[in-house]
């Protein structure tokens, strides 16, 4: 089979694997390098997997593409353009509100720095709180606010004590245990895993459901709402 070129900006699996963002570390620009790669075949399409690590935390990320033959019959594994990649790494729903996107993403990609990073969760928690009604009130704190919010039934208890057992600002001193110690990588991590989840609970899930509602069974595809369809392709 005859290579085609690439065209400019193609994500190939080469040597390095050039992503914007470590999937595991968020460094910009990662070095990537090439660690192993294996060649599969299901029925006469070949797939190249490359197995690459980080230069600066040692995370792996394996990407896939399909592929072709060489000339002694066996999948080439080399400048093949990826199909996708995992893991895929923290992204940011275009369904959250603007002000709270804008945190949310620098938070994501300052988890290297975790005062910063915390600083920018407790931002975005402060916008989305803002946007569902509870706004910042004199001399009311955060998780004050995340307290009402539960009460009203806006939030989950779950949720408000989830709350409770994250740092959302460098300096937190709520917990006798965490005054003692600067805010670490793991800290930050948990503070936007939760940021992310409270965008889930709040905005995300809302919004799938209303569309859910919205859609009509004549929506479906024709031929797909029927019982009985099957989705196997006819063999060939
Ligand atoms: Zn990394």
């Amino acid at each position: 089979m005859t290579r085609k070129p690439h065209p400019p900006g193609t994500l190939l699996l080469g040597q390095h694997f050039c992503l914007e963002r470590c999937p595991h570390c968020e460094t910009d620009r990662p070095t990537l390098e090439l660690k192993a790669t294996i060649g599969t075949r299901f029925r006469d399409f070949p797939t190249a997997w490359c197995f690459y690590s980080c230069n600066r935390c040692g995370g792996v990320v394996t990407g896939w593409g399909e592929t072709w033959f060489d000339s002694g019959d066996r999948p080439n594994l080399i400048d093949v353009e990826a199909r996708g990649f995992f893991p895929a790494g923290r992204s940011v729903s275009p369904l959250l509100p603007e002000s709270a996107r804008h945190y949310l993403v620098q938070a994501q990609q300052t988890l290297r720095q975790p005062d910063g990073c915390l600083a920018l969760c407790a931002n975005a928690v402060d916008a989305m709180l803002s946007e569902v009604g509870y706004p910042p009130v004199k001399d009311t704190s955060l998780f004050q606010r995340i307290e009402t919010a539960a009460g009203d039934g806006a939030l989950t208890r779950a949720m408000a004590e989830w709350a409770h057992t994250v740092r959302l600002v460098a300096n937190d001193v709520r917990h006798p245990d965490l005054e003692s110690s600067r805010p670490t990588a793991k800290d930050a991590a948990r503070g936007v895993d939760f940021v992310e989840a409270l965008g889930e609970y709040l905005f995300v899930l809302p919004s799938r459901v209303s569309m859910g509602l919205m859609s009509k069974p004549t929506d479906l595809p024709v031929g797909r709402a029927t019982a009985g369809d099957t989705e196997d392709e006819p063999e060939s």
